[in-house]
């Protein structure tokens, strides 16, 4: 699925170059000119990524960062920070406050481009495009189409997102509550036992090649997928 990429940078040429090569990797870019205008965008939508220039009017990035890190709402968004100075004391401070990873000025799309899916697979599996296979199941987030053993299975788009955002992070017992947050956005309304709902319509999806027992209900803790 396409990610929501705020992007933080105060000179306009190079945000233009950002956002063209954002959209040209499949993302949706979401652009400010500085921060003040970076918190109004945050407000209607949470980015899954923020690309943030060190040096802006008012506000600069690295004092941003700081704030979002320490934030509960915000401090799980990955911040990829961007600079002219090239200075490894720079790249020290903007790591220690919490930045995910550092990209100096001038750079190349295709390495900012590396960066970008290098953090999202580290941080948020799910909004990459990379097929995932698992045990004879196959989802491709390009196609929208999930496999088992070689027949297509017929999925419907909530479930798509479940199954993508679980087998993104398989072995692990993910709660309702994670699930809202990650597979509907965590700013929906929606009651704990909707993801329930899903989950069976997931399983019922996935008996047609047999792949049901992969989704497992852990007892008063919530959901894991697993290949075993
Ligand atoms: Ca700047």
């Amino acid at each position: 699925m396409p990610a929501n990429i705020l992007v933080v940078e105060d000179e306009p040429a190079i945000q233009e170059l950002l956002a063209l090569n954002l959209s040209q990797a499949g993302h949706n870019p979401i652009r400010a000119l500085s921060v003040e205008q970076a918190q109004l965008l945050m407000r209607e939508t949470q980015p899954d990524l923020i690309i943030l220039d060190w040096m802006l009017p008012g506000m600069s990035g690295i004092e941003f960062a700081r704030r979002l890190k320490s934030d509960d709402y915000t401090k799980a968004i990955p911040i990829i920070m961007l600079t002219a100075r090239g200075e490894e004391i720079d790249k020290v401070r903007g790591l220690e406050i919490g930045a995910d990873d550092y990209v100096t000025k001038p750079f190349s799309p295709r390495e900012l481009n590396a960066r970008i899916k290098a953090v999202l697979r580290r941080r948020a599996p799910q909004m990459t495009d990379d097929p995932i296979e698992s045990g004879g199941l196959r989802l491709d987030p390009v196609t929208h189409r999930v496999t088992g053993n070689d027949t297509t299975l017929d999925l419907g788009p909530t479930e798509f997102k479940l199954l993508h955002y679980l087998m993104s992070n398989p072995e692990r017992v993910h709660s309702r509550a994670q699930v809202l947050d990650r597979v509907w956005g965590d700013r929906v309304f929606v009651e704990d036992r909707t993801v329930d709902v899903h989950i069976r319509r997931l399983r019922q999806a996935l008996t047609v090649s047999g792949h049901e027992e992969m989704i497992q209900t852990v007892r008063g803790v919530g959901y894991r997928f697993s290949a075993k």
